[in-house]
This record gives C-alpha cells, sequence and structure tokens, in this order.
C-alpha cells in the first residue's frame, strides 16, 4: 500500500471512530477528497483505494485534471469561490458545487447546466462569523436565497456549507457546526429538503461529525501539507 493510501485508511477510520464515539452512523458521513493543487497521479492512486469523490477549489488547475480522469468515473465537487465569467465551466464538469453564495450564480449555474445531465447538486455557503476575508451569506439571508432557488430545475439544492475561522478553538469549531445544522433544521421546518451539512476539514473534522456533518472535506490529512 502506498503512503497515500495508507493516509487514505487512516481518514477513513478516524471518520468511523469520530461518528461512533458521538453515537453517530458512519455511513452517513461521505468523504469528500480535497485534491486542489495534487497531481492527477495521486487522484488516480486514490481513486485506485475505492475514493469516488473529489473536491477542487481553482478551476484552472481541475480543468488540467478532469479531462485526463474521465476514465476513472470521479464525482467531481467544487469548493472554490464561484466567479460569474466562470459558471459554464463548473455547470459542465460538476456534479457539486458547495460554495453558492448568490442569486446570480445560482441562475447562471442553472442556465448554463446541460440538459443531458442530472441537476447539478448544490450547498449554500454561509459565514456564520462575519469574517471580512470569507465567502459565504449571512443568516439571514438564507431564506430569501433559498425562496427564490426553488425556481431553477436544474440545480438540485442539497444543503449548506461553514467554515469556521483557522483559529477556532475547538469549542468555537462546536459552536459553529452546530449554529449550521440548527439553520438546516430550521429550514427543513418551513418545508425545505436539505439533506447535506458540508462541513469539517482536517483540522475540524472531529467537532464537524460530532455536530451533524454529512460530507467532510479532507485535503491535508490524505494527500500531505500543501507546498
Ligand atoms: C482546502 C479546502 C479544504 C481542505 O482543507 P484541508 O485542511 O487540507 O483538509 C476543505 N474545504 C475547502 C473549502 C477548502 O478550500
Amino acid at each position: 500500500m502506498s503512503r497515500l493510501q495508507q493516509r487514505l485508511s487512516q481518514v477513513q477510520e478516524q471518520i468511523r471512530s469520530f461518528a461512533v464515539s458521538c453515537d453517530r452512523d458512519p455511513t452517513e458521513i461521505r468523504l469528500i477528497a480535497v485534491s486542489k493543487t495534487r497531481p492527477a497521479s495521486d487522484i488516480r492512486k486514490a481513486r485506485e483505494a475505492g475514493q469516488s469523490a473529489f473536491a477542487e477549489n481553482y478551476l484552472q488547475d481541475a480543468m488540467q485534471k478532469i479531462p485526463a480522469l474521465q476514465d476513472c468515473g470521479i464525482e467531481w465537487h467544487f469548493i472554490g469561490r464561484i466567479q460569474s465569467n466562470k459558471t459554464r465551466i463548473i455547470a459542465e464538469n460538476f456534479s457539486w458545487v458547495h460554495t453558492l453564495a448568490n442569486f446570480k450564480h445560482a441562475r447562471r449555474l442553472h442556465q448554463q447546466r446541460p440538459e443531458t445531465l442530472p441537476p447539478l447538486n448544490v450547498c449554500i455557503q454561509l459565514n456564520l462569523t462575519g469574517e471580512q476575508s470569507k465567502a459565504g451569506i449571512l443568516e439571514t439571508q438564507l431564506l430569501p436565497l433559498l425562496e427564490k432557488l426553488t425556481d431553477l430545475p436544474h440545480l438540485r439544492l442539497r444543503g449548506l456549507m461553514t467554515m469556521p475561522p483557522a483559529t477556532a478553538s475547538a469549542t468555537q469549531q462546536h459552536q459553529v457546526f452546530a449554529q449550521l445544522k440548527r439553520l438546516r433544521d430550521d429550514m427543513n421546518q418551513q418545508g425545505y429538503t436539505l439533506d447535506t451539512l458540508s462541513m469539517g476539514m482536517s483540522g475540524d473534522m472531529q467537532a464537524a461529525i460530532c455536530e451533524g456533518a454529512t460530507m467532510v472535506r479532507i485535503g491535508t490529512a490524505i494527500f500531505g501539507s500543501r507546498t
């Protein structure tokens, strides 16, 4: 087994044990391997070890790899900042977008999603801590945005995504993730059917899993540190 494959199975085991330790069913949590900046050869190795979902942030980087890995049956997730002039590339090449944060981008993704593909799965990114540098909408903007998204059948609204500040303590991580789950539950009370909480990275995976994550986005713990 290669080093990468060892790390991948360690992460799978961590997910399982964190879930069990907080009374969750490990099969409710999907591992999304964040492959930004990694070569296609690493992705292929992880794919051969059974990992099927990979996430990319930078479209130029992603579009070097996605065509080269077409034979692998990979499900691609976009987790970078969306730019209006790049929505077509996302709509045509990805199965999921985790970082939707405005209606204009939603409408473009809807219009540009090819009819031959199933609807694009989307999560709304929230900025729950008000950091200026961070993307995502405020809590008060969520319901108005969701109301508008119901008119876009080429998008399938799946859930919410957030990231705590990089410097957050474990307690703060738990607070932020619990808040995202509460928001998701509130929206479902209002009649939405959001099944996804995209939260948890290499440094805060345990808190995210305990607070209800259904997708964790893990890069460093699988592929090593990015240089
Ligand atoms: C890079 C990135 C990750 C993965 O972070 P690691 O700390 O390497 O696990 C997850 N989500 C987003 C949005 C990212 O940009």
